[in-house]
């Protein structure tokens, strides 16, 4: 493995400058594309188990932080007010802005923009949505940990007897988009409360029982880490761990009582009595930070087709192959593909250059080629192969790009 932040500036991924402050890295675009990419795939596979996109601001009230918990929890972690309201309109009496530390009272409110049914249940509210820790400068590196963080997120509500279907569904998605994104996590682990928790022992207790059936039913071996828990309920965690060994926390289930008991959440059982609905919080993929950090250097930059920032680069032989190559590039441009005509240098130097940029295919366009509506295709990996219809070609990568493919 090596160093996500030498081969971030390397492949141009990300850019950390201390105009703009330490742990608050800028997506360059070989980045922003990859992470795009990574970013559709996590939304078609929550749409396709039942989730419901928002978009929420990433600031909010301090008050609906003292309501949450996290101020009196978790106020350390978080930057300071951000305006005494003096300047501010009369319907905000006074009271200041914060800046997020996390999506769930957003979503709460989701559940709480009106009267919510049994039958809407599980109701599953999903967002990749900003928020910020005030880490200090000298844990922060690279894209590892950050300040300003992108989470993939989403909060479950449901009835009690729903939470280990729920979780089981995360666990099978959390399995699903690893083996997707080409890695494997080093394992799970059930982080359990400490001493400063919010909410009564035996609620914890029942949640902890429910998240460690969930671990068994799913098969997968964990360990328990006492006093790791978030403080308004037990979690999953999915361990990773970086170049130096370093372990990390990729992402969480958790099983939340607290949450809308303090919000007051509630919806209408089959029997017309209101009932107060779970929260189970959890990400997929973490933040997409953390996550680019890991797959950088699981992968040395050579991301899977499906998610390399250029996918596809067209070399023309001679400057009387350009027109063929531009309208080639075109066409797979027009059919989905990040795509770029490399045209300075030799033949040699720039098929070198897209290997060190990691790009998976590099189409060579001779005269033969252009003649005959062919190219010939050259593998980052050092495979060759021999010219083939330029529409062939172009379908393979199509089918890696649409299925996902580990292999080129
Ligand atoms: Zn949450």
């Amino acid at each position: 493995m090596s160093d996500h932040r030498r081969l971030g500036r390397e492949l141009e991924l990300f850019h950390s400058d201390p105009l703009v402050g330490a742990g608050l890295p800028i997506w360059l675009p070989a980045g922003a594309a990859a992470r795009h990419a990574v970013e559709e795939y996590i939304r078609e596979a929550e749409r396709l188990a039942g989730y419901q996109h928002v978009y929420s601001p990433p600031l909010a009230k301090r008050e609906m932080y003292a309501r949450s918990g996290h101020l009196a929890k978790f106020g350390d972690d978080m930057f300071p007010p951000l305006s005494s309201g003096s300047d501010m309109d009369d319907h905000d009496e006074g009271e200041p802005l914060m800046l997020r530390p996390s999506l769930c009272p957003h979503h709460a409110m989701v559940f709480a923009s009106r009267g919510r049914s049994y039958r809407e249940l599980p109701l599953r509210i999903a967002e990749i949505g900003g928020m910020y820790r005030a880490e200090r400068s000298g844990v922060l590196g690279g894209l590892s940990r950050v300040r300003a963080i992108s989470l993939n997120d989403a909060h479950v509500f449901c009835r009690p007897e729903q939470v280990g279907d729920e979780v089981a569904l995360v666990l099978g998605m959390i399995r699903e988009a690893q083996s997707v994104l080409g890695f494997a996590a080093d394992g799970y682990r059930l982080s359990l409360r400490g001493d400063s928790f919010l909410g009564e022992p035996e609620v914890w207790d029942e949640a902890e029982g429910l998240l460690r059936d969930a671990l068994d039913a799913c098969g997968l071996a964990f360990e328990e880490a006492p006093g790791e828990a978030a403080f308004y309920g037990p979690k999953i965690d999915v361990q990773i761990s970086d170049a130096a060994g370093r372990p990390f926390t990729l992402a969480t289930i958790q099983v939340d009582f607290a949450q809308p008991e303090r919000f007051d959440l509630a919806y209408t059982d089959s029997d017309g009595v209101k009932r107060r609905p779970v929260m189970v919080h959890r990400s997929v993929i973490g933040s997409l930070e953390r996550l680019f950090a890991h797959l950088i250097e699981v992968h040395s930059g050579a991301f899977p087709a499906w998610y390399a920032p250029v996918q596809l680069a067209v070399a023309p032989v001679g400057s009387d192959q350009a027109s063929v190559a531009h309208a080639f590039a075109s066409g797979a441009l027009r059919a989905g593909l990040r795509v770029e005509v490399v045209e300075d240098g030799s033949l040699g130097s720039r098929i070198r250059g897209a290997v060190q940029r990691k790009i998976p295919y590099v189409a060579v366009i001779g005269a033969q080629e252009a003649a005959d509506g062919s190219v010939s295709l050259r593998l980052r990996d050092g495979r060759s192969v021999p010219a083939q219809p330029a529409a062939s070609a172009l379908s393979h990568i199509l089918d890696v790009v649409a299925t996902r493919s580990l292999s080129l």
